[in-house]
């Protein structure tokens, strides 16, 4: 008997429908409800889970940006910290080491990065390798193209201390207080001998003064050698001072020698007075540059305290053919 409300299948075998128990079809029933109750929650899920972050995710994808976006500022930093120093080489090149007559650093040798490419090797296989790396590379070109520039300045300084000792060191003012310049008596060159009457050649300047007159040292140095003479020839009594930089001054006729050999005596300091001793017409003080041994012409040594005019005024009475006091 079919009964309406059964479900019947159709079995080969028998060649008849036979009935599906009811139980069967319940448990099919359910078994398919749950199969797709579990693959729609499963979807749902992985949709929730591909698009919608937990809070602890949120917060590490916010740290990322915010770390994201430090290193793009530092990069940004380096940047302008480029540029500025790039204005300290040029100045460095142009200028200072220019003064000290030093070459300009290779460019080849400030912008020169790191070899080796495993250097970043640590860094890589992360999303943002990219950036950490470029970060580093620049850090690192940054420090090298600092220490080449501190090295540079340390060798400009060095040069600066010795310019510095160097100015102090060379004749610069003149030897006795001549301040209308009418002291100025003979220059350097062609001059009568005041006592032979003959053309000879004047190989300093002649200052006339009386007798116990301040002469003072006319740049930093060390008395090389002072000489006390009564003969009446020569320079009487006389002293060298030696300036180093092949420098050394000469101060002759001396009444008085106030110094001694070996002594350190700076720009200005009283070392003798001025007399009459040697071969000399009259008190005066005669005076002598030398350059690698050689007496060269003592009027261009007095910048320090002649204003353009005043040397222009030592110029000419240096250059009139007089008769010199020896
Ligand atoms: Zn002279």
């Amino acid at each position: 008997m079919i009964n309406k409300k059964s479900t019947y299948y159709y079995d080969e075998k028998s060649l008849s429908y036979k009935e599906i128990k009811s139980n069967e079809i319940w448990g099919f029933t359910v078994f398919k409800y749950l199969m797709s109750s579990l693959i729609i929650a499963s979807f749902i899920t992985f949709l929730f889970i591909s698009f919608v972050d937990s809070p602890k995710e949120k917060k590490l994808k916010r740290e990322i940006s915010n770390l994201e976006l430090q290193y793009k500022s530092i990069q940004q930093q380096l940047v302008n910290t480029e540029l500025v120093l790039d204005n300290i080489q040029q100045r460095d090149d142009n200028i200072y080491r220019m003064i000290f007559g030093i070459d300009p650093i290779d460019s080849s040798i400030r912008k020169a990065g790191f070899g080796g490419a495993n250097r970043y090797k640590q860094y890589e296989g992360y999303s943002y390798s990219d950036l950490v790396i470029e970060t580093r590379k620049n850090i690192d070109k940054l420090k090298k193209q600092l220490f080449i520039q501190s090295k540079s300045f340390d060798e400009v300084i060095d040069l600066a201390k010795n310019k510095a000792e160097m100015l102090a060191s060379i004749p610069a003012i003149q030897p006795i207080s001549n301040d209308n310049l009418n002291r100025m008596a003979s220059g350097f060159g062609m001059r009568i001998d005041p006592i032979y009457k003959t053309k000879k050649f004047h190989y300093g300047m002649d200052f006339s003064a009386p007798i116990g007159t301040p002469i003072y040292a006319t740049g930093n140095g060390v008395v090389e050698k002072i000489k006390r003479s009564r003969s009446k020839k020569d320079y009487g009594n006389y002293i060298l001072i030696n300036h180093g930089y092949d420098y050394q001054s000469f101060y002759a006729h001396l009444d008085k020698v106030l110094v001694s050999k070996g002594q350190k005596v700076n720009r200005g300091d009283l070392i003798g007075h001025v007399g009459n001793t040697g071969k000399s017409t009259a008190p005066h003080l005669h005076y002598e540059i030398r350059y690698k041994k050689q007496k060269i012409n003592p009027v261009n040594f007095y910048h320090s305290d002649l204003t353009p005019e005043e040397y222009e005024q030592m110029l000419n009475i240096a250059s009139q053919e007089n008769q010199s006091f020896d």
